[in-house]
């Protein structure tokens, strides 16, 4: 997983960012002040790509970026800038920054960028293939958490989309209701086995050509349901 460095002074800015590149399949390596992310930065050379705030308590975040510069680092660097700055986009791309993100942004925008810049730089390697689950017709990629079937985007609940990635893991496998509902609903879930029926009739409608005869989505008789492709 691609170490991502997220400096923010600002707790809830800063979960907001760790959550979604979390969600995205990176793993965020969090710093509150600039000292703390140069430290962070010893302690992990494998961060790829560094989020950097600029308004920071102790060192700003262009000097921060300027000391990750001095070290020869190529890594690659995103300023997130206030609106009201917008001389900072300046002096980010001069200190040596890559991007930058303007505050407020959405969580696809930012990862939007991440990706490109990744992109860019060249950091992508043999992990695409880790992140697309391929069957059939199917494509389910488990970075971005979408499902294509012949190419065509199909909408999913988070519901669904787990119930889809667990069948593209094991396919071919019967599974039973009680292993359906303890993986994607989880140990703690009180709930009852109809519960899995409900979900899976409702996923068959989307993805099977004809739901009440289920090419792929089969059904195990007495037990549960079997990816069937
Ligand atoms: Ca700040």
């Amino acid at each position: 997983m691609k170490k991502i460095l997220v400096l923010e002074d600002e707790a809830n800015i800063r979960s907001f960012v760790v959550i979604n590149l979390r969600r995205s399949g990176f793993e965020p390596i969090e710093a509150e002040n600039g000292e703390m992310a140069l430290e962070k930065l010893k302690v992990n050379p494998d961060i790829c790509l560094a989020l950097l705030d600029v308004m920071l308590p102790d060192i700003d975040g262009f000097e921060v970026c300027r000391r990750i510069r001095a070290t020869g680092s190529k890594m690659g660097i995103i300023m997130l800038t206030a609106k009201s700055q917008e001389i900072d986009k300046v002096t980010g791309l001069m200190t040596g920054a890559d991007d930058y993100v303007t505050k407020p942004f959405s969580p696809a925008e930012l990862t939007a960028r991440v990706d490109a810049l990744i992109r860019r730089l060249g950091i992508d390697d043999e992990e695409r293939s880790s992140t697309e689950l391929v069957s059939g017709p199917f494509l389910l990629n488990t970075r971005n958490r979408t499902l294509e079937k012949d190419g065509q985007r199909l909408k999913l609940t988070q519901i669904e989309y787990l119930l889809m990635k667990l069948f593209m893991e094991n396919p071919g496998k019967a599974m039973s209701r009680e292993d359906i509902l303890t993986a994607v609903w989880g140990n703690d879930f009180k709930g009852e086995l109809k519960t899995v029926d409900v979900n899976i009739r409702r996923l068959r409608i989307k993805i099977e050509s004809d739901p009440t005869e289920p090419e792929y989505l089969t059904t195990v008789w007495g037990y549960g349901y079997k990816w069937g492709y």
